[in-house]
């Protein structure tokens, strides 16, 4: 690496990038001029390069806290490919390992340290950097500092501290995260009060949302997997069996899919998690538990068996798709039998009266985003407190407007069958009473002798259905804290039930039948990366995997799908003409440059001098790492270089 370059230098020769994205030329200059900075950027946004390019830029080895060691390894590796001078250190390295980063930071030959946050505040690791130049300090996933979050980590409460120790070095804290309280509460805990705050939009664009009731779910997801044969996803489920039999269930109908739960061995987690990461379209089915450390690129869908338990959780699991910009789906069926679970779940939880409630309410704010008859994206937007003003044309409901249909007079007959009942019973139950079906139990509480028994004969069951879940999303309805899905009035409620505020509800497309499960096959799949492209992305594939395996590194880290689908697109013919796709830096045409266009010319040998310049000295001669440095990170000869 040469310091010396500038951070468009380094953008372009490095990264093999043409241009900024959105807001990471500013964090990169106040960072490079020394201040300090809060990125709040969405997943996929581009977060990395901001730290990333000032490390290179400035003087010295630029520091990552970073909490997740496999995610560590991953970017290492990527930078690796790209020419940086970057290491980590963490637990899984052997001592003499250890003993040979160190000695590198000391001498200077890092650029970029990515260490554990408990790693980091061993006096070791703070002696070491008392020792050496710094660059920077970055603090990745800084939402880790939130007590009240998701993903709080203890030891991130002690880094303010730890940082005190060196007040020259700018800070920089990222995280998707966007709320105004966990702002605030980053900021304070940080010590970043002369912070310039830096906030994207949270828009995903390229996701599309795809959300449809739960019918047969199984089906329904087959349907929705046709149009992501062969490409990388992640399949939710709430409980862990479910994630394991759907695992086999995918396998069965031929998806390459691996389970992961917490309560699978710690080394089969591993292993799954890794070949997802690693290897081209693999299926994860997971729980919850498969999150924060997944930072793989090419994620194409994300599929939702079961309803999360808040539209926050659904924001960031649904994320976790599309990091690279390229089109990918988020799709997920829903019903009240999951709002039921969670209630019963928030029900057992065991916390204040103050907190279960707050709970409810952001389950009944996902069930209202799944049931909107709007553009969902203007509705996920405007929860986060966004701009909600032009529907987006990258959602079902976009894609495919729904109809409203007047349904005053069924929702006055399911409010009065919900009272005359006793406010005790699920949906089920009452279209049952509803649709004047005798069965023991209802017979058993006398409820074929009420007059709303049989009133509701002519809708079907699974209209029914609808018309309940659209009553709880519209606050008509409240499910009972009791956990057992059992329906109650609300205040609203007694208006529609005078007949004084009539209630519109969305139609939902067709009556999901066997052989069209849901709305999902009538919305065209967004086109992903590589779909349809034959057999020249298929080879340009597999050189790539092969590659990584020689090495192994996660694919992604070689080149990313948008880099092969350029290669595909614009046919480079030259040494030259490669160097100018997306994602193509220096060292990666140095290393793999050849290759590639042998497989792109439609060669399978060497391709021969001719149209190549005359010259193409191999990766180790013109690697931008002098060799000494090289060493340095490598070990000794004999054994393996850190990863
Ligand atoms: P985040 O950490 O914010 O989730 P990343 O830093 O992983 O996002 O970046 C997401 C993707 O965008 C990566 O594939 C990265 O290579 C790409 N990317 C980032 N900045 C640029 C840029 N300026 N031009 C092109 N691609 C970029
Ligand atoms: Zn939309």
């Amino acid at each position: 690496m040469t310091l010396s370059g500038d951070k468009y230098d380094v953008l372009r020769e490095v990264f093999g990038f043409s241009r900024f994205r959105d807001q990471q030329e500013a964090v990169i200059d106040r960072t490079i001029s020394g201040g300090d900075c809060l990125v709040l950027m969405p997943t996929g946004g581009g977060k990395s390069l901001c730290y990333q390019i000032p490390a290179i830029v400035r003087d010295g080895v630029g520091v990552v806290v970073s909490p997740l060691i496999a995610l560590m390894r991953d970017q290492v590796a990527g930078l690796r490919q790209a020419g940086v001078r970057a290491a980590y250190l963490n637990s899984t390295l052997s001592f003499p390992e250890v003993l040979d980063v160190e000695a590198a930071v000391r001498d200077g030959q890092v650029d970029l340290l990515y260490v554990a946050p408990e790693r980091l505040l061993g006096e070791r690791t703070l002696g070491l950097l008392e020792r050496s130049r710094l660059a920077l300090f970055a603090i990745d996933e800084a939402h880790c500092v939130s007590q009240w979050g998701h993903d709080f980590r203890p030891d991130y409460l002690q880094l303010a501290e730890a940082l005190e120790r060196f007040p020259g070095v700018p800070r920089i804290a990222l995280t998707a995260t966007a709320d105004a309280p966990t702002r605030r509460e980053i900021s304070e805990r940080l010590g970043l009060d002369r912070a310039v705050v830096f906030a994207s939009g949270f828009d995903r664009p390229n996701i599309r949302y795809l959300v449809e009731p739960k019918n047969r779910p199984r089906q329904q997801l087959q349907q929705f997997l046709r149009a992501h044969r062969g490409q990388s996803g992640i399949v939710y489920c709430l409980a862990r069996r479910s994630a394991e039999e759907t695992a086999e269930w995918l396998r069965g109908i031929g998806v390459d899919a691996l389970p992961y739960h917490a309560g699978l061995d710690p080394e089969v987690r591993q292993r799954n998690q890794d070949r997802f990461q690693r290897e081209d379209g693999i299926v994860i089915a997971a729980t919850i538990a498969f999150g924060m450390g997944i930072d793989k690129p090419d994620v194409r869908f994300v599929a939702h068996l079961d309803m999360p338990k808040s539209i926050e959780a659904y924001y960031q699991e649904t994320g976790r798709a599309g990091r690279d910009g390229q089109p990918a789906e988020a799709w997920m069926v829903f019903g009240l039998g999951d709002l039921a679970r969670h209630q019963r779940m928030i029900a057992q939880s065991g916390a204040e009266l103050e907190r279960k409630q707050l709970e409810s309410r952001r389950l009944g704010s996902l069930l209202g985003f799944c049931e909107t008859a709007t553009c969902r994206r203007s509705v996920l937007l405007g929860y986060f407190g966004g701009r909600t003003d032009a529907p987006c044309g990258n959602c079902d409901n976009c894609l495919e407007p729904v109809d409203t249909w007047d349904a005053t007079r069924p929702s006055r007959m399911a409010l009065s069958c919900v009272r005359r009942t006793g406010q005790r019973f699920g949906a089920a139950y009452l279209a049952d009473v509803l649709r004047g079906r005798v069965n023991d139990r209802i017979r058993s509480f006398g409820h074929d002798q009420i007059p709303t028994f049989g009133v509701g004969a002519d809708l079907g069951a699974g209209q029914w259905r609808s018309i309940f879940r659209q009553l709880v999303a519209q606050g008509l309805l409240s499910i009972d804290l009791d956990g057992y899905g059992s329906l109650r009035l609300t205040e609203a409620s007694a208006a529609v039930l005078r007949g004084d505020e009539p209630v519109r509800m969305r139609q939902d497309l067709r009556a999901p039948t066997a052989s069209a499960p849901g709305r999902s096959r009538l919305v065209a799949p967004a086109p992903a990366p590589g779909a349809g492209q034959g057999p020249l992305w298929e080879a340009l594939r597999a050189l790539r995997l092969e590659l990584a395996r020689a090495q192994k590194v996660p694919a992604f880290t070689i080149f990313h799908d948008s880099t092969l689908q350029e290669m595909v697109l614009r046919r480079p013919r030259s040494l030259a003409e490669f160097a100018g796709l997306r994602g193509v830096g220096a060292a990666k045409l140095d290393r793999y440059g050849e290759q590639f266009l042998a497989v792109l010319c439609g060669e399978d040998s060497e391709p021969a001098g001719g149209q190549y310049p005359a010259q193409n000295p191999s990766a180790a001669d013109r690697n931008p790492i002098p060799e000494s440095r090289n060493d340095a990170l490598s070990g000794e000869s004999g054994r393996p270089p850190l990863r």
